[in-house]
C-alpha cells in the first residue's frame, strides 16, 4: 500500500488542527435532541477535505454524519462517535464556560470535551490525514458521527445499525467506538435497565396521617434507601453491577398524606445477569420495606417511558472465547488495537474494567459485529468542568491510525 509508514505518518499530525475541530464542535451546543447545527460543521470539515460525506436520519431533526475514505477493497472499518451530549443545568459551576472550549494546562474544557467531541475530533483529524495521506487506501475507513447516543442511540447508531441490515450500508468488519476509556481497551459493557416502581399508599388530611393514612412517598423513600446501595457481585471484564435511584416523584399538595410516589432505577447489570434476576432481586427489597412498613404496595413499570432503556444485556467482544482474549486475543480487531497501541506507546495495552458504562459500542456487539471502545482521558463527564487530556486525544488518533494500518496490511478479518 503506498503512503507514508507510521513513523513518517505520524509527524503530519498537527495538535492545532486536531484542537481546533474539538474546539468548533464543543462551541455548538448539542443537548440530545438539538444535533442539527453541530453535525451542519462536522459535515462541513468533512466536504472541505473532499471526503465522500452523506447525512443519514430517521428523523431529519436528528441527523447523522457518514464520511467515508479508500477504495472499497478490503476491511470495513467503522469509527463511531457521538456529538450530543447531556444539557448544562449549572453553568454558574463551571469555571472555564461550558462552551467556549478554553485549553488550560493541556486540559480542553467544555460540555462534550470528554463525552466525546474531543474524540470524534480525533477520530475525525483520523480520517482528513486517510484521505490526503492514503489515496488508494485499500478497504473502507467510515466514520459515524451519530446522534441521540445519550438516549439509548434510536435516532442515531440503531438506526445505522438498521442500514447496514438492510444493505444500504456496507456491513463493518471492525467498529472502533472513541468513548472516554483512559486509553484503555473496552471489549466488554454492562448491560442496562432502567425501569420504575410506583408505590401506593391511602390518601387522607394531615391529621389523619397516623390513623388511616398510609404514605406513599415515606415507603418510596425507606424502598429508595434499601435499594440504592453497592452490589458485591464482580465480574472481571465489566466490574461490579450498579443500582441508583435517579428519579423521585410523590405528593399531589401540602396538607394531604400522599397516596402515590414513582421512582426511576437505573440498573447497570454484569454478564450473567437477566431481567428476571434483576426483577427479583429488587421484589425482595420491596416486600420487605413494605412488610417493614406495615402497609402500602408497589406495583415494577417496565417500557411506560420512552426516555427508559429497555433491558440490554452485558456484552462482550468474542463472547465464545469468554475471558480467553484477555492474553490470547481471537479477534482480529482487539488484536489490531492492541498491537497499534504498543507501537504507538511502547507500552502493553490494557483493559478498562472499572468503569464501564455503556456506549454505543453494545449495538453494535448486538448485531454480532467486533467492537473495541478505545478513547482518551477524560473528566467529569455530564458535570461542570468537563475536560479532556489533549495528549491523550493525540495518542487516541495514532492508535487509530495505526489500528487501520494493522487491518488493512494484514489478511483478512477474523
Ligand atoms: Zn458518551
Amino acid at each position: 500500500m503506498p503512503g507514508p509508514k507510521l513513523e513518517k505518518l505520524f509527524e503530519f499530525i498537527r495538535e492545532d488542527e486536531l484542537i481546533e475541530i474539538a474546539r468548533g464542535l464543543i462551541r455548538i451546543p448539542s443537548p440530545s435532541g438539538e444535533e442539527s447545527a453541530v453535525m451542519d460543521f462536522a459535515r462541513g470539515i468533512l466536504a472541505e477535505h473532499s471526503i465522500d460525506v452523506e447525512v443519514l436520519s430517521r428523523d431529519p431533526a436528528r441527523p447523522n454524519v457518514v464520511a467515508s475514505v479508500g477504495t472499497g477493497r478490503g476491511p470495513v472499518i467503522v469509527f463511531n462517535g457521538h456529538l450530543d451530549t447531556v444539557p448544562v443545568p449549572d453553568p454558574w459551576a463551571w469555571s472555564a464556560g461550558p462552551f467556549a472550549g478554553e485549553l488550560i494546562d493541556g486540559r480542553l474544557y467544555g460540555r462534550g470535551a470528554s463525552d466525546m467531541k474531543g474524540s470524534c475530533a480525533a477520530m475525525t483529524y483520523a480520517l482528513i490525514l486517510l484521505r490526503h495521506l492514503y489515496p488508494d487506501l485499500p478497504g473502507l475507513v467510515q466514520l459515524q458521527l451519530v446522534s441521540d447516543e445519550e438516549r439509548g442511540g434510536h435516532f442515531g447508531t440503531k438506526f445505522l445499525i438498521e442500514q447496514i441490515e438492510a444493505g444500504r450500508l456496507p456491513r463493518p468488519d471492525a467498529v472502533l467506538v472513541g468513548e472516554k476509556s483512559d486509553l484503555k481497551l473496552r471489549v466488554a459493557e454492562r448491560g442496562v435497565f432502567q425501569f420504575k416502581v410506583r408505590f401506593k399508599g391511602r390518601a387522607t388530611h394531615t391529621a389523619y396521617a397516623r390513623a388511616e393514612g398510609i404514605n406513599a412517598v415515606a415507603l418510596a423513600a425507606r424502598a429508595v434507601a434499601a435499594l440504592d446501595r453497592p452490589i458485591d457481585r464482580f465480574h472481571p471484564a465489566v466490574g461490579y453491577p450498579v443500582i441508583s435511584v435517579n428519579m423521585f416523584h410523590g405528593g399531589e399538595t401540602p396538607n394531604q398524606v400522599p397516596a402515590e410516589a414513582v421512582i426511576t432505577i437505573d440498573r447497570r447489570t454484569v454478564p450473567g445477569e437477566t431481567m428476571e434476576s434483576v426483577l427479583a432481586e429488587v421484589r425482595e427489597v420491596l416486600d420487605r420495606a413494605v412488610a417493614e412498613f406495615g402497609g402500602g404496595s408497589y406495583e415494577i413499570l417496565t417500557g411506560e417511558d420512552e426516555r427508559q432503556i429497555p433491558f440490554t444485556p452485558a456484552n462482550m467482544t468474542d463472547a465464545n472465547s469468554r475471558l480467553v482474549y484477555m492474553t490470547n486475543p481471537n479477534s482480529r480487531l482487539v488484536w489490531a488495537v492492541q498491537e497499534a497501541y504498543r507501537q504507538v506507546t511502547g507500552r502493553e495495552p490494557e483493559f478498562f474494567v472499572e468503569w464501564a458504562g455503556a456506549t454505543d459500542g453494545r449495538l453494535y456487539r448486538q448485531a454480532g459485529i467486533d467492537t473495541v471502545v478505545f478513547g482518551p482521558v477524560g473528566f467529569h463527564a455530564h458535570g461542570p468542568d468537563e475536560h479532556v487530556l489533549v495528549d491523550s486525544l493525540v495518542t487516541q488518533l495514532k492508535v487509530y491510525l495505526a489500528t487501520v494500518l494493522n487491518l488493512v496490511t494484514t489478511s483478512g478479518l477474523g
